[in-house]
């Protein structure tokens, strides 16, 4: 760094100056990598390009000033170091050039090896290598084949054509039978396609080389396979990715030399032990790719002891330092251990909760750490159902378990297709002899994964395991043909459009759809499996990890049901109370017809009729519900949504109508009805006669669902139970419409509760913008808000509910107007803003005003987070989410200092 300019940035870090806690300027590999330099393992010296240079480098469009300087100033010490330089002809060092972002991305991002070859430098490899003229010139084509295709663009059929060319004339098919001179000749052919694509000779000079592999990698940021990770996995997309120049090992040098990735525990299950492939004589990129069949970790003991021995002890040492499960890429070059990278492993959802109950038991971590390194979204996961086997299925094929869960669906072979008939809402199973990373949109689209090569750590296991799709690989009986969208497996033909069935737990495959079984996990939840009592590890983990995120917890989650059986499942989920109980979905089956007299009602007395009618109906639903809920809170929402919606169709009926005229039935009944549908057809109904609108146009049908309300509550009191009933009124946007209805049911209330002791209380929705922003006055009236954020979303954006996401939502993902749907996990900028402000100053005016949310956002796991933020009191969501807003407001409530369980 220039010492006259003091204020220069730092962009470039030796490995040993940096540490795993900066991330955010180092990458996860570079901060890992300078970790393990200063644990002192045997790490390839080399330095760190940060972020910030990356992020300066794509606002500008060019390196930052000083950052050439920097790259000098750390090569040349590494130079010194390694006692080598950079193209030296007699004794060249050859670094290679890594992307490494701060959340991990694998196989996203570029990366070019052996940079520092050349015409001349390659003879100094060859010296190096004891003479191996052939590794030498194999290391040579593979720069000018990665560089070409990574650095400028050539397209890689054309070094891969090239190669095969070679192979044909040589007779064979295995890149080991070519010789030094058949290398040094495709070394030549590679230069040409080079030369015929870029309109220049390959680069000479090591330096060039290094520049502009840096640029490729800060380019490859927003690749557009990059970016689309990012978007599935919601990682910002302006974090930027360091750049990691390390000195090149060589696990390609020979029989006692390889290369390897390892996990310290099972990824898949947390199950302790070793777990890991090797491929010996072989560069670290093929095991990820997944080319070559690699072997079990543990057969290294065998080829070298020493190495073998030395890895075990690193691997402990690397999980006692991080405290969790760790994943190594490591290689050996002629019997010398080298760790190339390491980080906290993915795993799957099980295998989080296992490995997290497993370190509090040795002591590694707390309870509060242990919540914290576990999600809602993994829970969630893991309440999905498995396969029902029984002896009608037998596997025709096994493969390995890499990422759980049971997938059913038409095969295809192309991430195309796998897009096309994913669009056309057939669940699918892409079928691959190996994934790469241009298969992310049909890894996306497809149900499940099924490849027959690559191990546990190949691209398909790693982002299918990301993405918590299922995925079988390496099931090694299938053979497939891509470009025939066909597979055979023993005497079976499987072509495209035929049904499989694979399961990502035994890593087995069926022909055919299997039936599917519930998770041990919702056994659990459900009461059917006592978690004291059970030898099944998952289920005892996530006890132990709920029941502290139970004790954590601040705010309530409470669940929207409709129904006794909702209820009472809800309950066994752990809810605590009705957020939602939403009166209109007991009106439907034989009850439409009631409501069809109702609106057809031509005076007073037949309307009344016919409110009479469903009171009975009504109070029935509700005492059902009370009693599932005794002693718990019951939010009931009085009708919201247009009642035409109780109508059929127009087209329809008007249809009926004229073939009935036609042939001379008698129709009144229909025309009149028609021309209700006629008469209250609205253009924009969601902005229409709904909610307190409709409590205010219709006499008597509010306060017919209150007396319902209050009744059921005084049945259930009487007998014995406890109810605690709050009417809920929708669609508020300014206190008088409350108001109004308030004093109707406060009279209603009254007089059937009597001396019952039965307390109701009367609270509204907040989910038109007005009343989040006139929360104050509307809280006069208001014992509780309930935020329904669906609509605010809908209304605060001006986005149609029912149909924009379908519509255009793909193209704001695509340019990044935002990263998810404002409809799935809240807005918190603008929408949530809303809800703050109405918390705020709802809450100033009416001090210990209850507040809850029962939008879909409260069964989200970042909105969760968020309404913690607020100081809401409650979340309301669909009883399937309860587990996953009670773990996730635990984790709300613990602060920790820990690793992110991203
Ligand atoms: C809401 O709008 O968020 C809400 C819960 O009500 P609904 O979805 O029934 O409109
Ligand atoms: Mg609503």
């Amino acid at each position: 760094m220039a010492a006259h300019d003091p204020v220069e940035q730092k962009y470039v870090y030796d490995f040993a100056e940096g540490n795993k806690d900066l991330k955010d300027l180092l990458g996860g590999k570079g901060a890992n990598l300078a970790e393990m330099t200063n644990l002192g393992l045997p790490v390839p010296p080399g330095f760190t390009i940060t972020t910030e240079a990356c992020k300066a480098y794509l606002t500008t469009g060019r390196e930052p000033d000083g950052l050439a300087a920097q790259i000098e100033a750390h090569l040349e010490s590494l130079e010194r170091e390694m006692g080598r330089r950079l193209g030296d002809p007699d004794d060249p060092l050859l670094v290679s050039v890594r992307s490494g972002a701060k959340f991990s991305m694998p196989g996203m991002m570029e990366t070019v090896l052996n940079v520092g070859l050349n015409d001349r430098s390659v003879v100094g490899l060859s010296n190096q290598a004891g003479g191996n003229d052939r590794f030498a010139w194999d290391s040579y084509r593979r720069l000018i084949q990665m560089f070409g295709k990574t650095v400028c663009e050539v397209p890689g059929e054309e070094f891969e054509h090239a190669l095969d060319e070679i192979k044909r004339a040589k007779g064979t098919h295995n890149d080991l039978d070519l010789d030094a001179d058949d290398l040094r000749g495709l070394v030549d052919a590679y230069k040409q396609i080079f030369a015929k694509h870029t309109g220049r000779e390959f680069p000479q000079e090591p330096r060039e080389q290094l520049d502009l592999a840096i640029r490729a990698v800060f380019d490859s940021w927003n690749a557009e396979r990059a970016v689309l990770y990012r978007r599935q996995e919601r990682i910002p997309a302006d974090l930027g990715t360091a750049v990691n120049v390390v000195t090149m090992v060589f696990g390609n040098l020979g029989p006692d030399s390889g290369t390897g990735v390892a996990f310290t525990r099972d990824p898949g299950s947390g199950a302790q032990g070793i777990y890991g492939d090797y491929l010996a004589n072989a560069q670290g990129e093929d095991v990820v790719a997944g080319i070559r069949n690699t072997v079990p970790l543990q057969e290294l003991e065998q080829l070298d002891k020493t190495s073998y021995d030395q890895l075990l002890g690193i691997m402990a040492r690397l999980e006692e330092h991080y405290k969790d499960l760790c994943d190594i890429e490591f290689t050996i070059e002629r019997g010398k251990l080298w760790m190339l990278q390491t980080r906290v492993g993915k795993r799957t959802a099980a295998a989080a909760f296992v490995i997290a109950g497993q370190l509090v038991d040795e002591g590694l971590i707390d309870l509060d750490e242990a919540l914290h390194r576990v999600n809602g979204a993994q829970l969630a996961q893991l309440m999905f159902p498995r396969f029902q086997l029984d002896h009608e299925f037998e596997p025709v094929a096994k493969g390995i378990g890499a990422s759980p869960g049971a997938a059913s669906g038409k095969v295809v072979f192309t991430s195309a297709r796998a897009v096309e008939l994913a669009a056309e809402g057939e669940s699918v199973i892409l079928v691959r002899r190996e994934t790469n990373p241009d298969d992310l949109n049909g890894m996306i689209a497809a149900k499940g994964i099924l490849t027959s090569r690559g191990g546990k750590t190949s691209h398909a296991a790693v982002v299918a395991r990301g993405m918590g799709k299922t995925c079988v690989s390496g099931a090694d009986e299938l053979d497939v043909n891509v470009p025939a969208k066909k597979f055979t497996v023993g005497d079976h033909v499987v072509s495209e459009g035929d049904v499989v069935s694979i399961d990502g737990t035994t890593g087995k495959v069926y022909l055919g759809e299997v039936p599917v079984m519930p998770s041990e996990v919702v056994q659990y939840f459900e009461g059917e499996l006592d978690p004291e009592n059970t030898d099944d590890a998952l289920v005892r983990a996530v006890h132990r990890i709920m029941t502290h995120a139970d004790g954590a917890r601040r705010l309530r989650v409470r669940t929207n049901a409709d129904t006794g059986a909702d209820a009472a499942r809800a309950r066994r989920f752990g809810a605590e109370g009705i957020g939602l109980c939403r009166t209109e979905h007991m009106f439907l089956g034989d009850r439409r017809e009631l409501v069809e007299r109702l609106i057809l009602a031509s005076g007073e007395r037949e309307r009344d009729d016919a409110l009479a009618a469903l009171l009975p109906l009504q109070r029935a639903d509700f005492i059902e519900i009370f009693r599932e809920m005794d002693g718990l809170p019951v939010t009931v929402r009085l009708i919201d949504p247009p009642l035409h919606e109780f109508l059929p169709p127009l087209e329809q009926l008007a249809v009926n109508v004229a073939v009935a005229q036609e042939r001379g039935e008698d129709v009144a009944k229909e025309e009149a009805l028609l021309a209700a549908v006629r008469r209250m057809h609205e253009e924009n109904p969601m902005l229409g006669l709904r909610g307190v609108r409709l409590g205010l146009v219709i006499p008597g049908l509010f306060a017919m669902q209150v007396r319902a309300i209050a009744e059921a509550a005084v049945a259930v009191v009487r007998d014995g139970g406890t109810a605690c009933p709050e009417i809920m009124v929708p669609l508020v946007g300014a206190v008088q419409e409350l108001e109004t209805v308030r004093a109707e049911a406060e009279r209603i209330i009254a007089e059937v509760a009597g001396d019952s002791g039965v307390e109701v209380l009367i609270g509204t929705m907040i989910e038109v913008p007005r009343a989040a922003l006139t929360a104050g006055q509307i809280a006069e009236a208001a014992e509780f808000f309930s935020f329904g954020t669906n609509d605010l979303t809908q209304m605060g954006w001006g986005f149609s509910r029912d149909d924009v996401e379908g519509a255009f939502f793909w193209r704001y993902l695509e340019l990044g107007i935002f990263g998810i749907s404002p409809f799935e996990s809240i807005d918190t900028d603008g929408v949530g803003r809303l809800v703050r402000i109405a918390a705020e100053e709802g809450r100033a005016a009416r001090p210990g005003l209850k507040l809850g949310v029962c939008g879909e956002h409260g069964g989200d796991p970042d909105s969760v987070h968020f309404f913690h933020s607020v100081g809401l009191d409650y979340v309301s969501c669909s009883p399937f989410r309860v587990p996953v807003a009670r773990l996730e407001a635990g984790r709300a409530a613990i602060t920790t200092t820990g690793s992110d369980s991203r």
